[in-house]
């Protein structure tokens, strides 16, 4: 009795399982499971060749590498008196902040920070450049006249996600 039990039981859910795996299995699950691979791979090159433009050009927005010359010692300055934008200020050697703005003769010159927000909340790769409050004597947050946000020293710039999109969005609307 106990071994034909056993067996029986056996028999049930070997049978019970069969039936079930049996139609679903090979048919649709391998061609569709291997397309999704597929689309997988592609999606993660995409986003490898869009995270890499990105780095290449916000590199360049950021640092001086994209320099030809090589001039470490030039930096956006923006005379805290006027709001006037030097894009590529040469900052003589052991001079500091505020600098000489060659036209007036006068030391108005001060680091600028980097905005690359945009209005709707998405990032931008050209920068608008903003003078800080304290630079300009001002009390209070600084906040850019472009898009509203508060910019700080050393503006951190938006997440990589929005840059990546930024710069899939601007090299794709040249
Ligand atoms: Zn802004």
């Amino acid at each position: 009795m106990a071994l034909g039990q056993g067996s029986l039981l056996d028999d049930e859910t070997t049978a019970e399982l069969a039936p079930g795996k049996a139609p679903e299995g090979p048919p649709t699950g391998e061609s569709s499971a291997s397309a999704i691979d597929r689309w997988r791979y592609a999606k993660v090159i995409g986003s490898v060749v869009a995270v890499g433009l990105c780095v290449f050009v916000i590199s360049r927005q950021v640092s001086n590498l994209g320099d030809p010359r090589g001039e470490s010692n030039s930096r956006v300055v923006i005379d805290s008196e006027t709001g006037e934008v030097f894009p590529n200020y040469r900052v003589r050697e052991n001079d500091g902040s505020p600098y000489v703005n060659s036209s007036t003769g006068r030391r108005t010159l001060v680091p600028a920070e980097k905005c690359f927000w945009t209005r709707d909340g998405k990032a931008k790769l050209k920068p608008t450049y903003v003078l800080l409050n304290e630079y300009a004597g001002r009390k209070g947050p600084t906040m850019c006249p472009d898009c509203g946000r508060p910019v700080v020293g050393r503006n951190p710039p938006p997440p990589m996600e929005l840059l990546s999109e930024a710069a899939t969005r601007e090299s794709g609307g040249k």
